[in-house]
Parts: structure tokens; C-alpha cells; sequence
């Protein structure tokens, strides 16, 4: 294993804190991943040096910001290997990714009896904006089943496109289970029928490498406080083919070309859907937090988490009355677990009495909870900061939760 994982830790200030007079154990990255000390002081410098607004001003301070916010694009074009600059939005999260797709993809092409596919695996971001814009269409939201490990069942899948089908939206990773999906079998499938597929990249891009091109997605989103870098920035990747043929989402300054009372004509790409001052901030925050993670190696990355994640399942497993939910075969970084006779919330709060920061509950994934029977579980989430000793305390505390419950 070539990763300094001390070194590493040393990068991230946060880490070295104590929770309840113990060292943090931080096993809640799938909720939102904690940051560098280089993403924060990119962020100090621009407030304390560079500042201005974008894409507005003639003056230094507004040119060299614009330069840098389209730098931070094409960061994140070369991280997911978009073919253009130009197909890369910037958002405030993968929620308002998928809204801004669900709205605008929905107005121009979906209609009455048409039908959107998801799947079961989905977080809320993933099925609400579809409810919403099939509501509002008329039109059927068709849900892929799971098998009992968890994974998608992709023949009842194609058994389920059809023309009537205007898009697929699936997760590339489950946030509640960790199960990675067959994202590229969904997109053959769906490109046979001439059907977009979007792909919720939200806990895939901090887990592994991303190839837009490679997976032939029409849409990629994902958010920058789940990948190191910092809140309220988020990234669509978007087909040209599409985004040019899309209306967009929100409306005003910014995203237009001319403006008169009678009429108003839009910007080009990607001008055209970031309405508003974006958070030009946050953006190059995340290329900064990008720069870092691909300085510590996504292959190494990949290996490290593998072997966490390998070493964690097989303690949690040998314990008695664990049950781990989603064992599929192919998992990332997430493990889900409820205890025998004991509900997850009372299990979390001792837990986090230890200094252990797990996530309890229903992760934001009922209807997913609703097909297992069970009202949520206990998830730890990995990342490469984490530590083997630090699973070996997640195991001691369940065995003092089991002790005081059991
Ligand atoms: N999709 C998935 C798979 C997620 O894990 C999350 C966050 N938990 C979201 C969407 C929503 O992301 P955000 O809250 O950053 O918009």
C-alpha cells in the first residue's frame, strides 16, 4: 500500500479533534467529506486577496477571478473527461443538478404518458424531482426492482424501457448501501432505445476514477462537498446535444444575451444555465480539492478504500446479531448494518458517545428502507483519511452497544 495515511490525516485539521474528550472517528463521509488544509486556504485567499465578481467587471480583480472560475471548469472537464469545457454546469449540489435537469430536459421532452425510469436504489435527489415533473407532465415514473443483496435487477429493467421511456436516472453508487451499479449495461440498454440516461455520480467520483466518455452518459452530476472540496457547489456534465436544446432552469442575469421588455434571448453553454452570481468561490475550491485528490492517486485511493472497506466487512460480519444490509458483490467505501432487537437510533447514540460519527437512519432512501422492511440502519462510510484501528473502535463500540441493549 503506498498511501502515508498519517501524512494524510496531518492534511485534514478537523481530524485532530476530540468528540466527547475522545479522538473523532469520522465514518460519516458518505453524508459530506471533511476538507484539506489547501482547499481551505484557497478559499481564505480569494476572500482576502482576490475577490470580485465574475464575468462582470472590466477591472484586474474580476478578469483574473473569471480566468481562474473557467480554470476550476476545465478541472473538472479533465476530471470526468468531458469531451468540452462547455458541457460543464456548476450548481449548488447534485440536488440542484437533477432539478435543473428534471425541470428543463422534462419541459422540452417529456409529455403526457411518457414515463421516466429510476431505481429503487435511489437517494430522494433522484426521485422527487421525477415525481414532481411527472405530476406536472402526466406522465409514469417506473421504478427497477432490487434483488435481496440489493442489486438492480437490469432484465426486469429491460423488460421495462420502451418507446414510451424519455429517460433513465440512476445512481452510479447507492448512498444508503454502497452497492456500485452496472451503470454502463443501463446506458447500453438505454441507448438501444434511443433513451438518455443520467447517472447520480454523487458517491462515485470520490470513490473512483470517472469517465464520462468511456460510460457514454448524457448526464453526469455530482456535488463538491462529498468529493473534499467545499458546500454549495455541484457540476452537471451534459451531452452538448442536449444542453443546447434545453430551456433553462432558472432565469436572470448572466444566463441571457439580450434583454428587452418584449423579449429575452439566451446565453450559450454552459452561460446559460448558471443564472446568477455563481459561487465562484466554491468552484475553484472544488478544482483545488480535485488537484488534491488526484495528487494522493486515484488508484491508491481505490486500493486503500478496497481493503477498508474488505477489513471492515469481515469484523462487522463476525459479530453476532449484525446484520449487513446490501451484500452485493461489487460495494464501495459504505457499510449498513442494524443489530438484532436493537433500533439503529438508540445503537447510534452510544456510538457517537465513543466519538464515532455514524449516519442512523433512512439515509434519504425510504422507499429503499420500505423494500428491505426495516425503518433505516446504521451506515459507516469510508474514506481514504480512515484508518483500520479506527474500525477496529467502531467494532468495540458495538459490541459495549450490544452489551447495554442486549
Ligand atoms: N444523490 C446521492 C446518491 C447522494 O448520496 C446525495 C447526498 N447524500 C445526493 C444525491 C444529494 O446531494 P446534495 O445533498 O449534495 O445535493
Amino acid at each position: 500500500m503506498s498511501l502515508d495515511i498519517q501524512k494524510i490525516r496531518n492534511d485534514f485539521p478537523i481530524l485532530s479533534r476530540q468528540v466527547y474528550k475522545k479522538p473523532l472517528i469520522y465514518f460519516d463521509n458518505g453524508a459530506t467529506t471533511q476538507k484539506p488544509q489547501v482547499v481551505l486556504d484557497e478559499e481564505i485567499k480569494i476572500y482576502t486577496q482576490e475577490n470580485s465578481n465574475i464575468h462582470r467587471g472590466v477591472h484586474y480583480l474580476s478578469e483574473q477571478l473569471t480566468q481562474r472560475y473557467e480554470d476550476a471548469r476545465k478541472v473538472v472537464q479533465k476530471f470526468v473527461n468531458a469531451p468540452y469545457d462547455h458541457e460543464v454546469i456548476f450548481t449548488s449540489g447534485t440536488t440542484e443538478s437533477i432539478n435543473t435537469i428534471a425541470f428543463s430536459y422534462g419541459e422540452k421532452y417529456v409529455n403526457e404518458g411518457d414515463e421516466i425510469i429510476i431505481s429503487t436504489l435511489e437517494h430522494h435527489a433522484n426521485i422527487v424531482p421525477w415525481q414532481v415533473l411527472c405530476e406536472r407532465k402526466k406522465a409514469v415514473l417506473k421504478v427497477i426492482p432490487i434483488n435481496e443483496s440489493g442489486e438492480l435487477i437490469l432484465d426486469e429493467y429491460e423488460k421495462m424501457i420502451s418507446p414510451k421511456t424519455k429517460m433513465v436516472s440512476v445512481n452510479h453508487v447507492s448512498n444508503a448501501l454502497g452497492i456500485v451499479n452496472d451503470v454502463k449495461r443501463i446506458i447500453e440498454i438505454a441507448h438501444q432505445n434511443d433513451v438518455p440516461v443520467l447517472v447520480d455520480g454523487a458517491q462515485s467520483v470520490q470513490h473512483g476514477k470517472v469517465d464520462v466518455q468511456e460510460l457514454d452518459c448524457d448526464f453526469f452530476v455530482f456535488s463538491g462537498h462529498k468529493v473534499y472540496g467545499p458546500n454549495g457547489i455541484g457540476v452537471i456534465y451534459g451531452k452538448e446535444k442536449w444542453l443546447n436544446e434545453m430551456p433553462p432552469f432558472m432565469t436572470g442575469g448572466e444566463m441571457i444575451k439580450k434583454v428587452t421588455f418584449e423579449k429575452t434571448t439566451f446565453n450559450e453553454l454552459p452561460f446559460k444555465f448558471e443564472a446568477g452570481t455563481p459561487n465562484y468561490v466554491a468552484a475553484i475550491g472544488l478544482a483545488t480539492a480535485i488537484d488534491y485528490i488526484q495528487d494522493v492517486g486515484i488508484e491508491n485511493i481505490i486500493e486503500y478504500e478496497k481493503e477498508l472497506l474488505d477489513y471492515a466487512t469481515q469484523k462487522l460480519e463476525s459479530i453476532e446479531g449484525l446484520k449487513i444490509v446490501g451484500t452485493a458483490e461489487k460495494k464501495i467505501s459504505v457499510i449498513s448494518f442494524n443489530l438484532d432487537n436493537i433500533h439503529h437510533y438508540d445503537a447510534g447514540m452510544v456510538i457517537d458517545k465513543m466519538g464515532i460519527a455514524v449516519r442512523t437512519g433512512h439515509h434519504c432512501a425510504e422507499p429503499l428502507m420500505q423494500r428491505f422492511n426495516i425503518e433505516g440502519t446504521i451506515r459507516a462510510s469510508f474514506s481514504f483519511y480512515n484508518t483500520k484501528e479506527e474500525i477496529d473502535k467502531l467494532c468495540e463500540a458495538i459490541i459495549t452497544v450490544k452489551q447495554m441493549f442486549g
